[in-house]
């Protein structure tokens, strides 16, 4: 008789046709699957990630016995778990015999080394749930002198077809930018999200996380994401039909109360393999085609998939396991408690950092131009940063955070992600939300006790890099304005930022 091998399935491989599965024998082998304190407590997850994760574990792990695979699944409670990925297959190999291992490859690269170290061998198959493959990505970017989002994007409209007329991109454009990305309408009634009341297995998860990770930041409860492939797929069914329309539009607005708006709230159900990119494009695709979505809104929301996370994606691994220790700009300061829901007076920050307390959700725009923006201006260690972002949010995964926040975000890679820092003013912020109006600092002042932390942050930043920036020609003319001004109004807002930037230091609230 052959000896069966482990198959290990782990919490963002809820895919039934994910490489390792693809590759295994009902009839053989056995399929491993653990809740374990080396990966919930690797950084301090939200309880609410924690709990998405577990509750679609178990959720697919029933599934799988329910059509005949045995299923070795580890509790994170029960007594004989030895709360270890490698400690797990190790333990299940003494207790089945197996001598061998099939994975898909993990999307973080601590998890990767923990494997290719692990006692027993390991087969590692490539993870292709993606819409590009290592190797094409790499034969895309080989020989460029920089990776840009638009080139790669047109490339995979190109190949994949989508929304696409012949060799031309559908409406003649490929970016539809200057139609959508509209400031903040406050007035709007909105479809709401489709959230998903806890059965009994998410209900026992919900305990268990609540009773074991209470301490971290963030609310476990209300909890209302999708935990099963028929839940996810509901999700995309509402957001395809009632808020798709007025994606484009609401892609870069933010309001104090909504913390939705047209966002689809998908990325856990696709990080986690519940549903797939391309079904989730062609979804979206069939609303313009049945004319019920302008294409510009479908356009934006594709790009963001088709593009942004295959790219993110490409960089990831491209780069390696340094990336995550980039520090392009020399960050260095401590990440200030107002990420963990200390005291402030910034309206935005306080908005972005409790809905991300309270849902383990914001979307792009708070995540980049509120705290991202802040991190980069404020120069905070990315290391700190990137800590942050991957322990908050519920769709966070290092092969995607690590390029958004340390690329994205914070231009700690140098360039490799993005062609210039995301550094804005208050203007932006107030441009595009309704928060400046209830904030106790002033975002038309430019210096002062109550001038936007933003305003002195964002000359302070572009003056402590001016020699990498001056010369980029999307950057050149922030500097010419700067050196217009009247240098007594030059001191007062430097002096103001250094002001700012000693209590940020000495952990005082800001
Ligand atoms: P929507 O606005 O509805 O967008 C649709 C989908 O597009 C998303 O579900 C997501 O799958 C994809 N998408 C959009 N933008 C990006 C992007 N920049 N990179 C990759 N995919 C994208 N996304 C994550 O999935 N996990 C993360 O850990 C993560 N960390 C981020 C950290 C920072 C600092 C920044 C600036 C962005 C980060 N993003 C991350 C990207 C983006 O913010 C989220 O994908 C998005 O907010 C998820 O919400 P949504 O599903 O409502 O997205
Ligand atoms: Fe944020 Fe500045 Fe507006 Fe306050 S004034 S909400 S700190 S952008």
């Amino acid at each position: 008789m052959v000896a069966p091998r482990l198959i290990l399935v782990l919490g963002d491989q809820l895919t039934p046709g994910v490489a390792a599965l693809r590759a295994a024998d009902k009839r053989r082998d056995v399929v491993v699957m653990a809740e374990v304190m080396a990966e919930a407590q690797a950084v301090p997850h939200h309880p609410q990630k924690i709990a998405l994760i577990f509750a679609a574990m178990r959720h697919f792990a029933a599934d799988l016995q329910a059509q005949g695979w045995r299923v070795a699944y580890a509790r994170l409670d029960d007594p004989e778990n030895t709360q270890s990925i490698p400690g797990e297959l190790i333990r299940h190999a003494a207790a089945t015999g197996a001598v061998e291992v099939l994975a898909t490859r993990p999307g973080d690269w601590r998890l990767m080394a923990a494997l290719e170290t692990c006692p027993l061998p390991v087969h590692l198959l490539e993870d292709d749930r993606f819409l590009c493959s290592v190797a094409d990505f790499d034969a895309w970017a080989d020989g460029r002198k920089e990776l840009r989002l638009e080139w790669f994007y047109r490339e995979m409209r190109r190949r994949t077809g989508l929304l696409m007329q012949g060799d031309q991109p559908a409406g003649g454009q490929w970016n539809f930018d200057k139609e959508n990305r509209k400031p903040a309408a406050p007035d709007l009634l909105r479809p709401r999200p489709l959230r998903f009341a806890p059965d009994a297995t998410t209900a026992e998860v919900l305990a268990l996380v609540a009773a074991r990770f209470g301490g971290h930041f963030g609310r476990v409860e209300p909890f209302g994401w999708p935990v099963t492939r028929a839940e996810a797929l509901q999700a995309l069914e509402h957001f395809a039909q009632h808020s798709l329309p007025r994606f484009g539009d609401e892609q870069d607005a933010m309001l104090a109360g909504d913390p939705w708006l047209s966002h689809s709230l998908l990325s856990p159900a696709l990080n986690l393999g519940l549903l797939l990119p391309m079904e989730v494009c062609r979804r979206a695709e069939a609303e313009w085609q049945a004319g019920r979505a302008p294409l510009a809104a479908v356009e934006g929301f594709v790009r963001q998939i088709l593009g942004w996370r295959e790219f993110i994606r490409g960089v990831w691994r491209r780069e390696g396991p340094g990336y995550a220790q980039r520090n392009a700009l020399g960050g260095g300061l401590p990440l200030p408690q107002v990420y963990w829901g200390g005291p402030t007076r910034m309206a935005c920050m306080a908005a972005a950092v409790a809905q991300t307390r309270d849902l383990a959700y914001a979307h792009h725009i708070q995540r980049l131009m509120v705290t991202g923006n802040f991190a980069l201006l404020a120069g905070l260690d990315p290391a700190e940063v990137h800590g942050w972002y991957l322990a908050v949010y519920a769709d966070a995964f290092e092969w995607v955070e690590a390029p958004n926040t340390l690329g994205m975000s914070l231009f700690a890679d140098g360039g490799v992600v993005a062609s210039k820092p995301y550094a804005a003013s208050g203007a932006y912020i107030d441009r595009m939300s309704d928060y400046c109006g209830g904030c106790s600092y002033r975002v038309q002042d430019k210096s002062g006790d109550r001038a936007c932390p933003f305003n002195l942050l964002y000359w302070h930043f572009l003056l402590r890099h001016r020699d990498r920036f001056a010369r980029n020609p999307r950057m050149a003319p922030m500097y010419r304005t700067w050196d217009r001004m009247a240098e007594g109004h030059k001191a007062r807002v430097l002096a103001d930022a250094d002001r700012f930037l000693a209590r940020l230091a000495e952990g005082a609230p800001v």
